[in-house]
């Protein structure tokens, strides 16, 4: 509002001065001519000056009002020459009036014709061009106003996720109505002016201050309608997947499109298409920056001799033995925090660089075997896989003549495959798995108990180890879950198969395991992941 009285009290002034700018100079000029000896002289022409001025200022008819006005000025009242007294003809006086007056009118009609060009290009700038909303650069432009006039406000950024698939095997035409449709619910309890279009499946409610709370109620009840019930609409009946952002601005720090982006990041929290309002989490931009900046480092990680691998002990606790260790990868980023493989395997994995990774830990772990064999030392290695990998007859073939050009043997390896991984059912992954149980490779189900795979289909998967989740070990105290891991154990015995018990921390832990018949253990109860150098000490002291 202040600021509205503000630029209202500013126009006024600058009014003000215009005209008395024009003032001046008309009876500057007049007293001029008057003075210099009358309208025979030339300066009489310097009256197009005040009149161009006036239809630059004003317009058409305000130019012609003062073409009008100077040609009086000079008119009949004006002497042709004042030594002499004498006075214009009619004919002469008019004729100029009205010349002052032509031009007058056309320089202000050609300077309207020109603004009102301006202002229509202007107007097709700030507007969608998919939708008749404003626009991106309008919404930055109304953000940039708020901020200046220091007010809050909340900012809902509503994106279609599954437009451009609507669009691509229903119906193209389809998405302008959906998006319209919504638009003119929005419009009608938010008003014209809040919503914006951004892009083809995304629009944007700009909420001030007083009405945060009243328009997220009714956002919020417009969409319910979209994400509950299927929408008809052109002889189709389609789910439309909406996902909405939400950012608060309470004076913080940031430009426009900062402002914007927050939102954007905010609605790209949950699953891919999942419905649902979300909040911005500063955590979740820092954690996505932090996945960004990894994903550069990982790729010359290895180069950069970042990556190495160590190894978990696995004990077998009717002979007590050590039955083998786990290699698992390590990355010390150079001057930053060391990253856990549960980050950087999945963004690996994402990028295709994980390939890179299993062939570097294939490579370390089978180096370190070949050098504990020629110490006297019989170890088991077991290698985690991706589905992909596994799939991958480059991968398979790679790993089976790395082992052979050790003179390692196929059997002293396992490949842990996750539950999860598992549970796709993909007919092709049980054909790999035959295939290297054929090669003499032992695999094992790891996290046993996440995937929702469930004993049912124990008996279909090629497998010879299940290792049990630590989820479950953790609460194998209580009576449930012990009664569930018994029943684990119990099921895969019936089909031969050896248990092992992954996470095990205390001897509580341990002493139910037994109790259960659990045949392994792995866990920090006996060794944290072990260095090559470190195993070897584990390895003397445990024998
Ligand atoms: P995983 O295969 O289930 O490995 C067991 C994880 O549990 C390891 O975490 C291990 O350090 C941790 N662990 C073992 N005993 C205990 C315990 O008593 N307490 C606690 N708190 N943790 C214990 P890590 O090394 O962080 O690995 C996490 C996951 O990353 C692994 O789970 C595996 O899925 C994956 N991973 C690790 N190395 C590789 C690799 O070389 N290739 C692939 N594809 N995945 C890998
Ligand atoms: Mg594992
Ligand atoms: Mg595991």
């Amino acid at each position: 509002m202040n600021s509205i009285i503000g630029r209202a009290y500013k126009n006024g002034r600058v009014s003000l001065v215009k005209i008395l700018l024009i003032c001046i100079l008309v009876v500057s000029i007049v007293y001029l001519v008057y003075m210099t000896g009358g309208t025979k002289k030339v300066y009489v022409h310097l009256l197009y000056i005040p009149i161009i001025l006036t239809s630059l200022f004003w317009g058409a008819y305000v130019g012609l009002l003062s073409g009008v006005i100077c040609g009086i000025l000079i008119g009949p009242f004006m002497p042709l020459d004042v030594s002499n007294g004498t006075m214009q003809d009619s004919i002469n006086w008019i004729s100029r009036l009205l010349i002052f007056s032509l031009i007058g009118f056309i320089t202000g009609y050609m300077i309207d014709r020109i603004n009102k060009l301006n202002m229509e290009r202007q107007e097709r700038d700030l507007k969608s061009p998919f939708y008749n909303l404003p626009n991106a650069q309008q919404l930055l432009h109304d953000i940039e106003d708020r901020i200046n006039s220091r007010e809050n406000f909340k900012l809902f950024s509503i994106k279609l996720t599954n437009l451009s698939e609507i669009e691509k095997y229903v119906d193209n035409k389809l998405v302008f109505d959906i998006v319209n449709n919504l638009a003119k619910r929005l419009m009608h309890c938010c008003g014209r002016k809040a919503i914006y279009s951004y892009e083809k499946d995304e629009l944007i409610v700009l909420a001030c201050e007083n009405c945060m709370e009243d328009y997220e109620y009714k956002i919020k009840k417009v969409l319910d309608y979209y994400f509950a019930f299927p929408i008809s609409m052109n002889g189709y009946k389609i789910r439309v997947s909406l996902k909405v952002g939400v950012y608060v601005y309470q004076g913080q720090e940031s430009s426009p499109i900062e402002i914007y982006n927050k939102a954007r990041i905010a609605y790209e929290q949950g699953e891919a298409k999942e419905s649902g309002v979300y909040y911005y989490d500063f955590n979740l931009e820092s954690k996505r920056r932090e996945i960004h900046n990894i994903t550069g480092a990982l790729l010359e990680s290895i180069e950069n001799n970042e990556l190495f691998v160590v190894y978990q002990p696995k004990i077998d606790i009717v002979n007590n033995k050590i039955s083998g260790v786990e290699a698992l990868v390590r990355w010390n980023r150079n001057g930053n925090e060391p990253i856990g493989p549960n980050t950087f395997i999945p963004i690996a994995e994402e990028i295709g660089f994980l390939n890179k990774i299993s062939k570097f830990v294939i490579d370390n772990a089978t180096s370190h075997m070949k050098m504990w064999n020629s110490k006297g030392m019989n170890v088991k290695c077991s290698i985690n896989a991706s589905v992909n990998e596994l799939l991958d007859d480059n991968y398979t073939s790679w790993a089976k003549d790395i082992i052979a050009n050790k003179s390692l043997k196929q059997s002293d390896f396992e490949i842990e495959i996750t539950e999860r991984a598992i549970a796709s059912n993909d007919k092709r992954l049980f054909e790999k798995m035959n295939l290297l149980k054929e090669y003499g490779y032992q695999i094992s189900v790891d996290d046993f108990g996440t995937g929702y795979n469930s004993l049912k289909s124990i008996s279909q998967i090629p497998f010879d180890k299940l290792k049990i989740d630590k989820y479950f070990i953790d609460r194998i105290n209580q009576t449930v879950i012990e009664e569930l891991v018994k029943h684990f154990i119990e099921y895969a015995h019936t089909f031969g198969k050896i248990v092992i018990a992954e996470g095990v921390e205390t001897e509580d832990q341990l002493n139910i395991l037994k109790r259960l018949n659990c045949d392994e253990v792995q866990g920090y109860y006996f060794s944290k992941p072990l260095l090559p150098e470190e195993l070897e000490e584990f390895y003397k002291k445990f024998k």
